[in-house]
């Protein structure tokens, strides 16, 4: 195993070990001349027991927490990002992070749980550079891109919680579902986002399956080709917002990198050649794109493609002055799109708004 790469320096400590998969794990203990047996256990209790720290691993021989040890910078060093900080929402069913990268670099992951689904919004990115207008994160700015192992110690830190809630009380305490629509753009961390993927995948990890896992992109066309051609173990989803190529380029930047008629090519062409459905969001922002008018130039665009569309009110930030669609223009929408074009479509509930639970909102809020 000498050809085994050293950790990255580039990566925090904290989550090294979290970005290998059970294969690189056996193949870097083999490689300090460890049996590569020993890394079953460590897996396990990185990825089932979700412990933080090296002095949590008992029952790993000494030899190997000692050589642990001296690459993660001690006996007890952390094996999962630092929370900074932790709020609920008044209805209790959101709770979002705030985790501290090792380097300064903050991120946010929710917890979301009703209608007994547990769901872990995971960030991508420190930051984004996207721009969406609307959008806390966008308005940040794009502060650097995160390793395989800080995207799944997000997922670690709620399947953690939750196995903690479970012994306090009955009730769903696996990690079922992770979205990939905190911080940043996953398809612009393409590399990453999929080795987090396939670790989340893992059978004898968190196991979540293709069913249990969706990627959302504000449409980097090469990413979703990209998905096409090598269709991992998740769902997609769009973020249209607007039918038009004008009224899409002024609320989502990237747009006028792929316009709008070479997003829906290759959402065309990712549905014909995985055979799944796309989840386009929609964004209502009163009086900008709530109208019927707006719900038919949707069903035009995506007539006879494999789509739901999810309209979600928009999260009012500080840096864009619109305001959510009413619930009366979010059900005439749907009406639309169900009667005139057969479209099935949801309203996506704001739940956690008075914990600044859309993207960046915690994080602007605390660097503001
Ligand atoms: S909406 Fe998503 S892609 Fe757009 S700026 Fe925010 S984080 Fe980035």
């Amino acid at each position: 195993m000498a050809g085994t790469p050293p950790f990255s320096e580039a990566e925090p400590p904290a989550s090294r070990l979290l970005s290998l998969t059970r294969p690189e794990l056996a193949a870097r203990l083999e490689s300090w001349s460890i049996n590569p047996a020993h890394a079953a256990l460590l897996w396990r209790y990185l990825h089932w027991d979700c412990v933080t720290s090296l002095g949590a691993m008992t029952a790993l021989p000494a030899k190997v927490r000692s050589r642990l040890a001296a690459e993660l910078g001690g006996a007890d060093a952390s094996v999962a990002p630092a929370v900074a900080r932790e709020t609920l929402s008044s209805d209790g069913f959101t709770r979002k992070f705030l985790m501290e990268m090792g380097d300064g670099r903050m991120i946010e992951t929710v917890l979301m749980r009703f209608a007994g689904r547990v769901t872990a919004c995971v960030s991508s990115q420190a930051g984004c550079a996207m721009g969406c207008v609307f959008c806390a994160t966008g308005q940040m700015g794009f502060g650097r891109n995160l390793h395989a192992g800080e995207i799944v110690a997000q997922a670690v830190h709620v399947q953690r919680l939750l196995r903690e809630a479970a012994a306090a009380a009955p009730g769903q305490h696996r990690l079922r579902n992770v979205v990939f629509m905190g911080m940043g753009e996953p398809l612009h961390n393409y590399e990453a986002v999929m080795k987090a993927v396939g670790i989340l995948h893992d059978p004898s990890g968190l196991a979540l399956g293709a069913e249990r896992m969706t990627l959302s992109t504000v449409g980097v066309v090469p990413g979703i080709l990209r998905l096409a051609e090598e269709r991992p173990p998740v769902h997609l989803a769009v973020s249209l917002h607007a039918a038009t190529q004008a009224e899409r380029a002024d609320l989502v930047p990237v747009a006028k990198k792929w316009p709008l008629d070479e997003l829906m090519a290759a959402c065309r062409l990712y549905s014909e050649r995985t055979g799944r459905r796309i989840f386009y969001e929609w964004t209502l922002i009163e009086g900008r794109n709530d109208s019927p008018s707006s719900a038919r130039a949707v069903g035009r665009l995506l007539r006879g493609l494999p789509a739901q569309v999810n309209l979600i009110p928009l999260n009012p930030t500080a840096g864009y002055a619109g305001t959510p669609g009413r619930t009366e223009a979010a059900r005439q929408f749907q009406r639309v799109l169900a009667d005139e074009f057969a479209i099935p479509s949801t309203v996506r509930q704001r739940r956690g708004i008075d914990i600044a639970a859309g993207c960046g909102q915690l994080a602007a809020a605390l660097q503001s």
